[in-house]
């Protein structure tokens, strides 16, 4: 270890040194990667069971690796929550899907995006003003942004992610609840979920996984959410089992590799949006 010189003041010890170091690096990396377009945003459909149509689609980063392939590395958003830029890049990927919609919308399709927003962007005191200034920028029809925010040990402050939500939710953005049932805490959720501004809630798919086996977490979440007006999208569908058991309990949406993986949006474009007439 090193030693400090007589009258020398050591601010910071050998691992601190280190720490600050490897967060400068990997911040400078993931800064890097966004300048040098090594960050995209890929949508994956979600179906109408009832119809099969897409219905809207969920944003989903992805990273060009050193092979050439897109792919979400597992500990990318970690890495990037840590690093403090998840609030930049955040804001990135809301800009980027705020960009698509109104292309879209120039050409009169009103197909919404639902957004994954990690509970650092959520909380941080720009959210309401970053999503109100892009959806005035880009003039974008406000129902058709949807926020998914997960419920977490992190939203360890209700009352600060329902005072966010509701200013937005007034101006027209729709909120789904991410990954529902897999929180900590979801039954001491229960009695406050009257209160959330929400319109979506998302069912994990660690659930439909065991489908139709083992369905009575599935069935009490539809309930619990029908019960309290709120629609309901089945996320992970892998199977025709699966979907058949989801329109049997009236589950409006899902979205799993029976029906599509994320896509690039070009190919999203061209395969579920209509054909252009320009
Ligand atoms: P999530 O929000 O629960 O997203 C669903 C994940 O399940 C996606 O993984 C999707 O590709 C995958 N998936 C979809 N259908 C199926 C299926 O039928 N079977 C299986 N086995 N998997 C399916 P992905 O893209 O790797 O994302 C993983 C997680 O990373 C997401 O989970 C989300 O928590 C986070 N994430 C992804 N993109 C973003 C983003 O733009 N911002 C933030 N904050 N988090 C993101
Ligand atoms: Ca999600
Ligand atoms: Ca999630
Ligand atoms: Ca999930």
């Amino acid at each position: 270890a090193r030693r400090a010189g007589k009258n020398q003041i050591q601010f910071f010890d050998e691992q601190q040194l280190t720490e600050a170091q490897q967060r400068l690096t990997e911040e400078s990396d993931l800064l890097n990667a966004l300048d040098n377009q090594a960050f995209a945003i890929w949508l994956q459909p979600q179906v109408a069971l009832k119809t099969g149509e897409v219905v809207s689609a969920e944003v989903l980063l992805r990273q060009r690796q050193p092979d050439g392939e897109w792919a979400l590395p597992d500990d990318l958003i970690e890495r990037i929550e840590s690093s403090g830029l998840m609030v930049h890049i955040g804001n990135w990927i809301l800009e980027e899907s705020c960009r698509l919609l109104a292309a879209w919308q120039r050409r009169g399709i009103m197909m919404p995006l639902s957004v994954n927003i990690s509970a650092l962007q959520l909380l941080h005191d720009d959210m309401v003003a970053s999503v109100m200034e892009l959806l005035h920028r880009y003039h974008i029809e406000p129902g058709t942004l949807i926020l998914e925010v997960t419920e977490s040990r992190r939203i360890d402050d209700p009352d600060a992610a329902v005072a966010i939500l509701r200013p937005l939710r007034h101006a027209g953005v729709k909120v789904a609840l991410d990954d529902f049932g897999m929180g900590y805490a979801s039954l001491r959720q229960l009695h406050r979920m009257k209160s959330l501004p929400l319109d979506v809630i998302k069912i994990d798919k660690n659930f439909i996984n065991d489908l139709p086996d083992d369905s009575c977490m599935v069935r009490a979440i539809i309930n619990l959410a029908h019960s309290l007006q709120l629609s309901v999208i089945a996320e992970g569908v892998e199977n025709a089992a699966q979907r058949q058991w989801l329109i049997d309990e009236g589950v409006e949406v899902a979205q799993g590799y029976l029906f599509a993986r994320a896509l690039p949006p070009a190919q999203f474009e061209a395969d579920f949006l209509p054909a252009s007439h320009q």
